[in-house]
């Protein structure tokens, strides 16, 4: 089976219910209703582990989630979500369990803790890095940038005792220069952003992110079929990447 007929569709975290015209965050429920839609249309549910091993026997979809933050936690204490669902966990190294300090104000998500983590590896989770300190890459310096990359592999590989194959940058960004240092120690790159302009083996463009989703209208970006959806999600996904950069240079310049 070609990987180019695997979906993949990135996510952040969830929540209840809500507006989420602007924001990161799916409805739990929709969400739940979506996985076991893809599953009755016949797809499985695969992560980067099983590219690798040669598993993908069937048509399916790659879930991944930037940031593994906390709200995550149903995907393994709801007894709703499908028996064999998995996906990619991508950690940010130096913040397991730890507040998001990037965020703004108010905000107030965090990590995963450690044995949750584990719990989610036990349930045929892969881990990927979502770097050291989720801090946008190209404004490194090469020294740093070099420790973004290699030493968040090797922490989460110590720590959870498994193999980190893959890399998907913070806010969705890389460019070319941090592709190639990121392709010395990563076989792919995943990344929310659907426009990143770059065409390279290693990297792997969500099809779509977050929001404002119901069931369907994820179901209908697995399928890549409807253009109305994908020419409003790729308008939200501008916005919101555009948010995601305004409150990192705030940051920067230490306002926040
Ligand atoms: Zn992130």
């Amino acid at each position: 089976m070609d990987i180019k007929n695997i979906s993949i569709i990135g996510f952040h975290g969830f929540k209840d219910k809500g507006l989420y015209f602007l924001g990161n965050k799916v409805d739990r429920n929709e969400f739940i209703d979506f996985l076991w839609l893809i599953k009755e249309s016949g797809y499985n549910f695969y992560t980067d582990i099983d590219i690798l091993n040669n598993k993908i026997n069937s048509k399916g979809v790659i879930i991944f989630f930037d940031d593994a933050e906390e709200s995550l936690n149903f995907l393994i204490t709801s007894n709703s979500i499908p028996k064999d669902f998995k996906g990619i966990l991508f950690v940010i190294g130096n913040y397991i369990g730890e507040y998001f300090l990037w965020d703004v104000i108010g905000k107030k998500r965090k990590s995963l803790d450690y044995e949750t983590i584990k719990e989610f590896i036990s349930r045929g989770y892969s881990i990927g890095s979502h770097s050291l300190t989720h801090k946008p890459l190209s404004y490194l310096e090469y020294s740093q940038l070099e420790k973004e990359l290699k030493d968040s592999k090797y922490i989460l590989e110590k720590k959870f005792n498994v193999d980190v194959i893959s890399f998907s940058p913070p806010f969705g960004v890389i460019d070319k220069f941090s592709l190639n240092i990121a392709k010395n120690y990563y076989r792919f790159i995943f990344s929310i952003n659907s426009n990143l302009g770059i065409r390279d083996n290693n990297l792997l463009i969500a099809n779509t992110g977050i929001i404002f989703d119901n069931k369907y209208t994820l179901y209908y970006k697995i399928l890549k079929k409807n253009r109305l959806i994908n020419f409003f999600n790729s308008l939200n996904e501008k916005l919101y990447l555009q948010f995601s950069k305004g409150s990192v240079l705030l940051k920067r310049f230490g306002l926040l």
